[in-house]
């Protein structure tokens, strides 16, 4: 825990005559301000006296009260919070690369860009699909993206009657969101007890004004689609296409392909499957991968590779959607990837699923006498809790996950996805040890019994965190971002 002395505002610690600097000789005394009068300063401004060690404890124990997955276990179900090796932050951190500009000529960027394209060669392998473009910022940019990529093939075809995209009741809220941002309706398609897409409920809605399905393979609740060879049948059936929302690719890495699926667009979310640290909002990357015979509605500019082995970088092919971002990515997140998918290897990549798929069953089987298993059989990398077995203490997911806080664990996702009342979605992720995963499990028994005996110490948590109970709506309405004396005395 942070040393209490140096955890108040720097304000605070004010006292005047305290200084940690020492500023140089104003050199400039002798000209006059270049200011109009009316806008320079009458006071001196309100900064805080303090000495140079009350600052750097400030801030060293301020910068420890954030939660990462550097500090702890972080099982946020469908954000795949896996550990990020520190060899891919070096590689991107590297001054060279930092130096680069996306405008200098070619011929000096050719290491970038062969990095870029083998990166786009190593997607396409991974997906099973014919090309990939890494521009896109983010998973929801990049379903956008991959939805436009569908407009401009069902427009190319004179095809201007689909207005429909079909979004399944589990999907992520960015689906939709996308669908509706590409100026299609969304159609929701229901599911069925087990998790899966209900295709009888499909069929019903599939007809010749529908753009695309828009589908997570293994879907929101970590279960896998059987029934996708006969769906994308269904799909193309109507002339509509497949979509895969591969933001968690984790649990198909090196074992099964989207495209050998019948999926003709996909994107993947480097940040979270190929190892940049995300969370805060960024910084992001949702490369879109398509099927033969899509690759000229790709956005601009494109890499490519010439006859003499050179790269460059074009915009072209009038059937191109056009840009969707200024250059070409968020290059320092491609190239993590690439360090990450060059060091794990083919075979490497292949254990990331079978230990993520491991890592949560095994929680799975450990708590499911104690907690709510809505969805029977094996998952995939992740699954849903319903809540407690035992509802009669009233201790809902939210007492859980702040409970959860007074361990040093990271709370799971909650209240997603919408399917059931007490949602309490668990993704361990492969990089998690067996003692981490037992330390948990122990955890939650523990959080479970002292719900029966005890329901207000669950009720009342967190107990020891830095910051207690938020309100958690006015925290993100009216948030308190800068500090302001409340009074003098
Ligand atoms: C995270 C996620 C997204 C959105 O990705 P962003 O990079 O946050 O825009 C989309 N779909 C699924 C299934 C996700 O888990």
């Amino acid at each position: 825990m942070n040393n209490k002395l140096y955890d108040k505002l720097i304000f605070e610690y004010s006292c005047p005559g305290r200084i940690g600097v020492k500023l140089p000789k104003n050199e400039f005394s002798a000209y006059t301000s270049p200011l109009p009068a009316h806008l320079g300063r009458k006071d001196n401004p309100e900064l805080p006296c303090v000495d140079e060690p009350t600052v750097v404890r400030h801030y060293t124990n301020m910068s420890t009260n954030n939660f990462g997955v550097d500090t702890g276990f972080y099982p946020l179900g469908s954000c795949t919070m896996k550990y990020n090796p520190k060899i891919n932050e070096e590689i991107a951190a590297d001054a060279v690369i930092a130096k680069l500009h996306p405008a200098q000529p070619f011929s000096t960027v050719q290491g970038a860009l062969k990095a870029y394209y083998t990166l786009q060669s190593m997607l396409s392998e991974i997906g099973g699909m014919a090309e990939f473009t890494l521009n896109p910022f983010a998973g929801a940019h990049g379903e956008l993206t991959g939805l436009m990529v569908i407009h401009a093939y069902h427009d190319y075809n004179g095809d201007y009657k689909r207005d429909k995209v079909i979004v399944p009741d589990s999907a992520h809220g960015t689906n939709p969101a996308s669908a509706a941002v590409c100026g299609y309706k969304v159609v929701e398609v229901k599911s069925l007890s087990d998790g899966t897409v209900d295709v009888e409920d499909l069929e019903t809605k599939l007809d010749d004004t529908v753009a695309a399905i828009m589908m997570t393979n293994p879907n929101t609740v970590g279960m896998f689609e059987k029934n996708i060879p006969r769906i994308a049948e269904l799909v193309h059936g109507v002339g509509a296409l497949m979509y895969y929302d591969g933001a968690n690719l984790n649990p198909l890495l090196g074992i099964a392909r989207p495209g050998d699926m019948g999926f003709d667009v996909m994107h993947i979310n480097l940040h979270k499957t190929f190892s940049t640290p995300h969370g805060g909002g960024g910084p992001g990357s949702g490369p879109v991968g398509v099927r033969k015979g899509l690759e000229q509605f790709l956005p601009n500019p494109r890499v490519v590779k010439s006859d003499d082995d050179s790269y460059q970088v074009v915009c072209d092919g009038k059937e191109s959607l056009g840009r969707i971002s200024a250059w070409l990515g968020n290059f320092t997140v491609e190239l993590r990837a690439l360090a990450y998918i060059l060091s794990l290897g083919a075979d490497g990549l292949a254990q990331v699923g079978k230990l993520a798929t491991l890592n949560a069953n095994y929680i799975k089987a450990s708590l499911d006498d104690l907690y709510k298993l809505p969805i029977q059989g094996y998952c995939k990398h992740e699954f849903v809790f319903d809540g407690l077995k035992d509802k009669s203490t009233g201790v809902t997911t939210l007492n859980i996950a702040k409970r959860l806080l007074d361990f040093g664990f990271h709370a799971p996702t909650i209240y997603f996805p919408l399917l059931f009342h007490e949602s309490l979605m668990i993704e361990p992720t492969e990089t998690e040890n067996r003692t981490t995963l037992d330390e948990f499990i122990k955890v939650m028994r523990q959080i479970a019994n002292e719900a029966i005996s005890d329901p207000d110490k669950v009720k009342k948590a967190p107990w020891h965190t830095p910051v207690v109970h938020p309100d958690d709506t006015q925290a993100a309405l009216e948030p308190k971002v800068t500090w302001k004396q409340l009074s003098d005395n």
